[in-house]
């Protein structure tokens, strides 16, 4: 099986979209400090890949990627990732002129994986029509990219045909994790089956869905808590993710170093799941499914686009955990927080239905719809 990521590389990666914040209501206000702790810590246990993207905390995780790490470290202590997102260029040269700047934000002379981000029905037609592909294998061709993919959040007979039309791309990201793997919408585990047919290697993204799969229900947190009483909840979904054969990264968003030090413990010497855990994890999803309202998987792409400054999934959060309190608790504090947010931000009930947001979903969720129930809920 093809593997670039070389045999001996520590199938955790760093992904650099949801860092250590100074001020929590902002995303670009990262704390460059914390970070750089955690990118000692990360490499000093001898992990290698980091993930970075244009977009990513408020355009500004490339920089930060820059002073806590490429400023700081030869070149050959690490592997960095970056990506190309078509919701910001029109035309082939915007698309150079992003690149540029990621290669000046980042401040490295080449990245070790590049990919087009986000791809989809939508998107395929627009990298098609703008050339991405090719230009992509002239990035490669100078140097300037050692490996080249794309990140997908799409069904798998699109995958299919893309990988077909594209046998160029080395490698493929995709939203794995033990909640979407049979998923109608997501379809996890057959896209991953799709680039196993095509001998692609897969880096995961989403791996704890957002947060999702740290917060399980408490009887979920219970059956694993007696099976291994040590290992923490988002440790059964990020070793889920990484049991799969063809699974060559896993990359998890760590916002502290409680985190970190979580994760890259038990993903030092990855130890794959055994049939007894994985059936745990199959009764964990069959509970959890019953309990989620909307799938969401936090990462913002729909937020900066609203006309009416909804926080859409810091709402989504909140209704989740409202559905997921256990009947008759009472009181709970989900209320509270929407007043709280509603105060600063649009309110559910502002939305215009432009429906901008649902054209950018990575999880095709009908926001519109949704914002509607969590207004009925909250308001
Ligand atoms: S449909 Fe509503 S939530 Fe979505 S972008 Fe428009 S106003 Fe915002
Ligand atoms: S609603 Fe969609 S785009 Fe917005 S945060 Fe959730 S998954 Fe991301």
């Amino acid at each position: 099986m093809n593997n670039i990521f070389g045999e001996n590389t520590k199938k955790l990666g760093f992904g650099l979209m949801r860092l250590p914040r100074l001020d929590p209501a902002r995303e670009d206000s990262i704390d460059v400090e914390t970070m750089k702790e955690m990118v000692d810590y990360f490499i000093g246990q001898g992990f290698t890949y980091f993930d970075t993207a244009w977009m990513y905390c408020g355009f500004k995780s490339e920089n930060a990627a820059k002073e806590a790490l490429v400023d700081r470290y030869p070149r050959d202590a690490y592997t960095l990732a970056d990506k190309l997102h078509c919701g910001f260029f029109n035309d082939a040269a915007a698309m150079e002129d992003i690149f540029q700047q990621q290669l000046k934000k980042t401040g490295v002379s080449y990245f070790d994986y590049y990919l087009l981000h986000d791809l989809g029905e939508d998107h395929y037609k627009k990298y098609t029509k703008l050339g991405s592909f090719d230009w992509l294998v002239k990035k490669k061709e100078a140097g300037l990219a050692k490996h080249i993919g794309f990140s997908y959040h799409d069904g798998a007979d699109l995958l299919d045909r893309i990988l077909t039309e594209h046998p160029e791309v080395e490698f493929v990201q995709l939203q794995i994790n033990y909640l979407d793997w049979e998923s109608e919408a997501i379809q996890s585990r057959r896209c991953y089956e799709v680039c196993v047919k095509h001998d692609k290697p897969v880096i995961v993204m989403e791996p704890v869905k957002g947060g999702t799969l740290a917060n399980v229900p408490e009887t979920v947190a219970a059956i694993y808590k007696n099976y291994a009483p040590n290992a923490s909840v988002p440790s059964w979904a990020i070793r889920f993710a990484a049991s799969q054969p063809n699974v060559k990264m896993v990359l998890s968003g760590m916002g502290n170093m409680d985190m970190m030090r979580d994760n890259t413990g038990y993903m030092k010497d990855f130890v794959p799941l055994n049939d007894e855990e994985i059936e745990l994890i199959q009764r964990a999803t069959d509970i959890i499914n019953h309990g989620i309202a909307i799938p969401c998987t936090a990462c913002s792409y729909c937020v900066d686009g609203c006309p009416m400054n909804i926080p859409i999934p810091k709402y989504f959060s909140l209704y989740n955990a409202e559905k997921q309190e256990y009947k008759g608790k009472g009181f709970t504090p989900q209320g509270e927080y929407y007043t709280r947010l509603a105060e600063n931000f649009g309110k559910a009930s502002a939305c215009i239905k432009c429906g901008k947001c649902e054209q950018i979903c990575p999880q095709h969720l009908p926001i519109r719809e949704h914002l509607e129930a969590v207004a009925a809920q909250f308001e």
